[in-house]
């Protein structure tokens, strides 16, 4: 990544509303993980290179957002509903993936490093700036799934749901005794 972790943490917050610790842990992932499968530029000439996975919902999330580019609506942000700090950054060129996680000791490693910091928020941002990837993260190499119905670009197959009649794109769709069903339809789903 060209910019410096000041000039990414600007536009986190302007994208995010605010400069939080998620923030720093997030930007800090991303610069990591895009230098580990060697994407240089994910926001310009790389842009079509990076994939990334977000396994929480959180202030993380729109860090690692902000700082590459990447995007739910351009299908180069896959969101996995772990609830975990972490993230996995995808080089569809080489199909290297390097999974990056928070390491939960790395809090106890803020209080202990700044006590005479009086903010707690403030103390982990100042260790999440400061300390080495290792410190802070678990880092793994991994490999991911990932198909053609997984690509951006216009969707790959579309075909109506037999019992709710809407259309589900690109692959979606589950094959059951003759009939084709959304997710919801045929195994429940986050509504009723
Ligand atoms: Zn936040
Ligand atoms: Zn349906």
């Amino acid at each position: 990544m060209q910019q410096t972790l000041d000039e990414i943490l600007r536009e986190c917050q302007i994208l995010h509303g605010h400069l939080c610790a998620g923030q720093v842990l997030g930007a800090r992932m991303a610069i990591l993980g895009c230098r580990l499968i060697e994407v240089e530029d994910p926001r310009g000439a790389d842009r079509k290179k990076l994939i990334v996975w977000v396994e929480i919902d959180r202030c993380m999330a729109d860090a690692v957002s902000a700082a590459t580019g990447v995007r739910l609506g351009r299908r180069s942000l896959k969101y996995a509903d772990y609830g975990k700090v972490a993230a996995t950054f995808f080089n569809l060129d080489t199909e290297r993936a390097i999974r990056i996680a928070a390491r939960d000791e790395s809090r106890l490693l803020a209080d202990k490093l700044f006590p005479q910091i009086e903010n707690r928020k403030e103390r982990q941002m100042r260790a999440y700036t400061e300390l080495d990837d290792k410190e802070l993260f678990k880092i793994e190499a991994v490999e991911v799934l990932y198909n053609e119905m997984d690509q951006p670009g216009r969707p790959r197959s579309r075909v109506s749901c037999d019992e709710c009649g809407e259309g589900i794109n690109d692959g979606r769709e589950i094959r059951e005794a003759g009939r084709i069903l959304c997710r919801p339809c045929c195994c429940g789903g986050y509504y009723k």
